[in-house]
């Protein structure tokens, strides 16, 4: 029996775990992924680790997928993520057994035991609790475990080392699938192709635009998902510090803007952490964020405040639409991120160098371009932006000072969710899976990983 997943990340990963876990080494499983190994993920021209320059880029793409580099910041809760509680249930499947699965192999693969859980300090949490429902903001609690962004890569090489020494698994780094076909063929960059008996496409956020494209071609159903557009926001650490210390590591807010009724949250909040850069595609670069050490070490924090919206006829095309948005703010930045502080967003001028220079918050990423983002982004969006940080202010003293800094483009495009039963196999081709970000059925490491666990167990069903 051969079993190929497209994807080392946290779908493709452990969904190899759980297959070999329940059949050892009767079954041949091969995961082929685009970048490099776990290793070598560095750039090999700038010499670090952040550069997302290189094609595949390095922060989305090798053994780890885009968890990698990322904080590490596992969210232990099923409304985190997508729906994990339906997919569970679709399969007959507890969705918390599962997540706690998850979390305990990763602390077997010297996750560090470091849980920060808003509930152990319940008078903080009451009292925040108290304050967001005065102001019309939902909080939403979550358990969560940290890596931090220089553990998260012996993670991984733990797991790695783990599947490949005690089963027949082979991970295969620098090896891009450029197309597979109905009858379970792979076809590869380099040339040739290679038969299987089932496939798991995990190909994340990297690989979703030729997901999308291969299931259009094969007649593959898929649909569109809303879009999460906005930006990131920079504030001095010490106005997150009793939430992100006290409460929550990465706490999320959800809004309703007033004016358009548009619904906006924080996302990915980075305590004393950096803003990164990110290459989606040619021409078109993004930012995202990330912690390096568990306790933090930037005098800044930072977070995602995203807009989700999904679009009807004539254009449902949300990735076409996020990225015709992303792509023109990133012809305004010469190719680097746009950077305006507030207070000129608000009141309508371009930042300049010499005044991000003397601005109270320092940027944490060097490589922008000081400029005017109302150019860019939608009236619409700007509005939602302005309007949801005047509300946030009123729970978090200090993010609506003109000194914030705001960074974008920051988008989290949704992939295609592709058409597939309640075990994740397409409901057009037999024996086909798919699983994680890339397939529109996760949005996170945890997520992700449920997926490719749910994906697995379809596989293995079909082989007992
Ligand atoms: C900077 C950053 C910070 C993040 N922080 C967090 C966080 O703190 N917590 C959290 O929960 N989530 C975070 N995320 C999101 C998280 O990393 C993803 O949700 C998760 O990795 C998705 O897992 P996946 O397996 O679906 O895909 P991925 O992890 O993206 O892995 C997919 C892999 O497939 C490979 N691939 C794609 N196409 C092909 C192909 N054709 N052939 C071969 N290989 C291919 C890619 O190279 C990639 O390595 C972050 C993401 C980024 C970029």
């Amino acid at each position: 029996m051969r079993i190929a997943i497209v994807g080392a990340g946290s779908a493709g990963l452990f969904a190899a775990n759980e297959i070999a876990q329940n059949l050892g080494n009767k079954v041949e499983i091969k995961i082929f992924e685009a970048g490099p190994s776990i290793d070598k993920r560095y750039c090999p021209q700038k010499k670090e680790y952040e550069c997302a320059q290189c094609d595949p880029c390095r922060i989305m793409s090798g053994v780890g997928g885009a968890g990698a580099w990322s904080s590490g910041i596992l969210n232990l809760n099923k409304n985190i993520g997508g729906n994990l509680e339906k997919l569970c249930s679709n399969a007959s499947l507890n969705v918390n057994t599962i997540i706690e699965q998850i979390d305990t192999f990763f602390v077997k693969n010297g996750a560090p035991n470091n849980i920060f859980d808003p509930n152990k300090n319940g008078k903080e949490l009451t009292q925040l609790k108290k304050k967001c429902a005065a102001e019309d903001i939902r909080f939403i609690p979550i358990r969560q475990r940290l890596l931090g962004s220089e553990n998260t890569p012996n993670v991984i090489k733990s797991i790695v080392k783990h599947l490949e020494s005690q089963f027949n698994i082979q991970i295969i780094p620098n090896t891009k699938v450029i197309a597979f076909d109905t009858q379970k063929n792979l076809y590869f960059k380099e040339g040739g192709k290679e038969h299987f008996d089932y496939l798991l496409l995990a190909p994340g956020r990297w690989g979703m635009l030729w997901l999308a494209n291969q299931c259009d071609t094969l007649g593959l159903k898929t649909f569109y998902e809303p879009l999460d557009i906005g930006v990131r926001v920079e504030v001095p650490s010490i106005i997150l510090e009793d939430i992100c210390e006290n409460i929550q590591r990465d706490p999320k807010f959800h809004i309703i803007t007033p004016t358009y009724s548009d619904f906006i949250r924080t996302f990915c909040v980075n305590h004393e952490g950096y803003v990164v850069k990110e290459n989606y595609e040619e021409n078109i670069v993004g930012v995202n964020g990330h912690q390096i050490s568990i306790n933090g070490d930037s005098e800044t924090s930072n977070f995602a405040f995203l807009i989700r919206q999904k679009l009807t006829a004539p254009l449902e095309d949300t990735t076409e639409y996020g990225r015709s948005i992303a792509k023109q703010t990133s012809i305004l930045g010469g190719y680097k991120p746009l950077l305006q502080t507030l207070g000129d967003l608000r009141n309508g001028h371009r930042s300049r160098e010499a005044l991000i220079k003397r601005n109270p918050v320092q940027p944490t990423l060097s490589d922008y371009t000081p400029g005017d983002i109302a150019m860019a982004y939608p009236y619409r969006f700007i509005n939602d932006i302005l309007e949801g940080l005047e509300i946030l202010d009123k729970v978090i003293p200090g993010v609506n000072n003109n000194s914030t800094l705001i960074y974008a483009p920051e988008f989290k495009r949704s992939a295609k969710r592709v058409d597939v039963n309640q075990y994740l196999e397409s409901k057009q081709a037999a024996n086909i899976f798919f699983a994680g970000d890339g397939a529109g059925l996760s949005r996170g490491i945890i997520a992700a990983a449920v997926s490719g666990i749910i994906a697995a167990k379809g596989i293995l069903k079909k082989i007992h």
